[in-house]
């Protein structure tokens, strides 16, 4: 595609970065089929090849964008269904990052968006607030069709992921490795999924240790970032990979730093590109837990379970990390009958904040994966990242888990208590 950036434009190295991969686009076209924007609104302006030049136009002209260019930057779900379907190699995620950036500088909009945005990482990136967030959320979940009456849509959408109870997960510390230690290494703690789901930190540290390895719950570390990106608060992100770096350091050396949570592994792994040379260090360490696993291998297999499970693949999993085919592996090899979820490569909504902040849009992509992971007739879903198991579960009557509770189970855990509503199967232990 072409550019016409001037040389004072290029002088900013975000800009000559953005400016590089716009000419990459030849127009082929072969990404907007896996755009569920594009898929569900049929507007060339909602596709990647639209995006990229509404971005081109938008930064040339710079200062203020319009409505419309806001209103298709804000649609995008950052999926990155289109990176892996370009065959030019178009590094479509560096282009959106910078996008939000620009409009979040240069943009102003309407007083409920700007609280919402304000409110989203002072709540869901602090556990403690969060944890009081849900319980209020509890307490007035029943006034829902209020907040949507009251154009406070992102509210009503953000009550719907409310879990029904939370407990506590266990606090940082070192939990040392059952029998043969085989090393050492960082379970990241996150912020969202330690309030919505601590059932998945609970079976991440015994599944670590089973295989032989040390956990360090890091003191002192907090967000990975992800959400305060999604935004376009570039420098809030940057400054939370700045106070992790110091509390891995601090930790001491680890073999990896593992995630639960496949959107955290994403930003991770960026981490050299945010931050230098002090982040890349870190970033070639991040894991995500199905990928370590992979690697290292499964503690032996002590209970397995013959029940069908549909796998559905994170699009910071699939798209961001490439993790594709280990999953679906390990559950096979811990005794599961793992079926495929059609469309499986379209998003089902979660991305990042986008459910709060576009819960039209989201709701209609939900719908549509649990429509297609019904097609599969499984006894339940297994979903690698807390964002997708909370947008998915409620549209769902099969119990949603995260592929750790169901390897922890069959390599001598407990049952994961999201099975109780499992119907037709009877409970070996
Ligand atoms: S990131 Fe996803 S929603 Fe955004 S343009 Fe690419 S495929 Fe479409
Ligand atoms: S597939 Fe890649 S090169 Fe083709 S239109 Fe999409 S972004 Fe451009």
């Amino acid at each position: 595609m072409r550019t016409e950036f001037s040389p004072a434009q290029l002088a900013d190295p975000e800009v000559a970065l953005s400016n590089a991969q716009i000419r990459k686009c030849v127009h082929c076209g072969f990404c907007t089929a896996t755009c569920p924007t594009y898929v569900l609104l049929g507007d060339e302006r909602d596709s990647p090849r639209g995006r990229i030049e509404l971005i081109r136009a938008m930064l040339e002209r710079g200062g203020a964008p319009t409505k419309a260019e806001v209103t298709h930057i804000d649609r995008c779900l950052s999926c990155l269904a289109c990176v892996s379907a370009c065959p030019s190699g178009v590094d479509y995620g560096q282009l959106i990052g910078h996008a939000r950036v620009h409009v979040e500088a240069n943009y102003r909009r309407p007083w409920s968006e700007r609280l919402l945005r304000w409110a989203i990482p002072r709540v869901l990136t602090r556990p403690g607030r969060l944890k009081a967030g849900l319980a209020l959320g509890r307490a007035v979940r029943r006034f829902e069709p209020w907040f949507a009456r009251l154009r406070l849509g992102g509210l009503a959408a953000l009550l719907r992921l409310v879990p029904e109870t939370a407990k506590s997960p266990r606090g940082v510390g070192l939990y040392p490795a059952v029998e043969e230690r085989r090393g050492r290494v960082i379970l990241l703690q996150g912020c969202v999924e330690p309030a919505m789901a601590p059932q998945i930190r609970e079976a991440a540290v015994r599944l670590l240790a089973r295989a032989g390895f040390d956990v360090v719950l890091a003191a002192g570390e907090g967000c990975c970032g992800a959400l305060s990106e999604h935004l376009g608060r570039a420098e809030e992100a940057t400054a939370m990979a700045r106070r992790n770096l110091r509390a891995w350091a601090a930790a001491g050396e680890v073999d990896a730093i593992v995630t639960t949570a496949a959107g955290c592994g994403t930003t991770l792994k960026a981490y050299g590109r945010v931050l230098g040379e002090a982040g890349a260090g870190p970033a070639a360490k991040a894991r995500d837990i199905l990928e370590f696993l992979a690697d290292v291998g499964l503690p032996p297999i002590a209970s397995p379970q013959a029940i069908s499970v549909a796998y559905h693949a994170p699009c910071s999993l699939q798209h961001g990390q490439k993790v594709l085919a280990e999953p679906a592996r390990l559950l096979g090899e811990a005794g599961f009958e793992v079926r495929a979820v059609p469309e499986g490569h379209l998003c089902c909504g979660s991305a990042g904040v986008y459910n709060i902040l576009q819960p039209e849009l989201a709701t209609r992509l939900r719908d549509r994966k649990a429509a297609n992971i019904a097609r599969t007739q499984a006894q339940v879903v297994a979903a690698g990242n807390v964002g997708c198991m909370a947008q998915i579960a409620p549209a769902l009557a099969t119990p949603v888990v995260h592929p750790v509770e169901l390897l922890d189970w069959a390599t001598g855990g407990p049952r994961p208590q999201a099975l109780d509503r499992l119907q037709s199967w009877a409970p070996s232990d």
